[in-house]
């Protein structure tokens, strides 16, 4: 896949800002979140990070949102490079085609969540990255390693969000403690989803979250830093976004942008178009699978400009 030109480029995101500027439609901010339902909804954001380190930003690129469920990425890179391949003994790989908070699949599936990016899945992620460790530790560690990706300290978990969500979070303490009676928890309940609710408070700007992409986008390699996974990790990350990152809307993202993508209820989606960009949107209205609304239109019209698929030769 190629690039078009820097000029071309900041023609499209400056052109994308405007059309998304004027829509009405502009989807539903979350409110099962106490934190999140005051988000304004008129905000818009976008940020490229280019493979050779050339960045475009675009309207609320620089405003820090809560990222949700984008962590589900970053927190699965660092329990793979723990357990490895052994984690999926514990977590599938496949779509789920439910909601990201179904427990009937659970139950139906034995304690085995369909895979790392639905709640179920992420409470596994998070129980593995908790081991050998006290929650405040692996809260650490997982901060630490966004700054480190995004190279930029000054990323921080928002607690009042965690908070909101410890309090209101009923059916994942409810997934948690069923896994946990399958066996599939190996902490108790309530310190891995402490563990989760932190990492899905984290709070970046359009700006900081592409750039904590750039290790997807580049083969695992992160610029100035080293590697951070192998090329292969890299490709199956990838792999898993788009095959399962967009909740029960995962294959109409893949129709509709055609390119690996993770969304969060912040209503920020992070998306990568593997040797050429690592893009971050952000508009918190939701369309009626969860996923933001005028995020997914802005990544369609970027793809569409720059024909920039993973199914695609151009
Ligand atoms: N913290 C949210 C939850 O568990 C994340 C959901 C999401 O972004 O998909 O409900």
């Amino acid at each position: 896949m190629s690039a078009p030109a820097s000029s071309d480029l900041s023609a499209i995101v400056e052109n994308i800002v405007a059309t998304m500027a004027q829509e009405t439609h502009r989807g539903k901010v979350a409110s099962y979140i106490p934190g999140l339902a005051c988000v304004p909804v008129n905000k818009f954001g976008i940020a490229i990070v280019m493979a050779d380190g050339t960045v475009h930003l675009g309207g609320d690129a620089l405003e820090p949102f809560s990222i949700q469920s984008i962590s589900k990425v970053f927190a699965l890179t660092l329990a793979l490079g723990k357990v490895g391949d052994q984690l999926w003994r514990r977590v599938g790989r496949e779509p789920s085609g439910n909601p990201f908070n179904s427990i009937m699949q659970l139950e139906a599936e034995h304690g085995i969540p369909r895979n790392p990016f639905i709640n179920a899945g992420a409470i596994v992620v998070a129980d593995v990255n908790l081991a050998g460790h006290m929650p405040r530790e692996a809260i650490g560690e997982m901060l630490r390693f966004v700054h480190y990706l995004a190279g930029d300290e000054s990323i921080v978990i928002e607690e009042d969000i965690a908070r909101g969500e410890a309090e209101t979070g009923f059916r994942n303490i409810a997934l948690a403690n069923y896994m946990r009676a399958f066996g599939n928890l190996h902490h108790p309940a309530d310190l891995v989803l402490g563990c989760y609710f932190h990492q899905c408070a984290l709070a970046m700007s359009c700006q900081q979250l592409a750039m904590a992409g750039r290790y997807l986008m580049l083969d695992g390699m992160l610029p100035g830093s080293g590697r951070v996974v192998n090329a292969r990790r890299a490709r199956r990350i990838n792999a898993l976004m788009l095959t399962c990152g967009h909740y029960d809307a995962s294959g109409d993202f893949a129709f509709r942008v055609g390119i690996p993508g993770k969304s969060g209820v912040g209503g920020g989606i992070l998306a990568v178009v593997p040797g050429v960009a690592s893009i971050a949107v952000w508009s918190p209205g939701l369309n009626e699978n969860g996923n933001s609304a005028l995020g997914t239109r802005a990544l369609e019209m970027l793809s569409e400009a720059t024909g920039w698929s993973v199914f695609s030769a151009r």
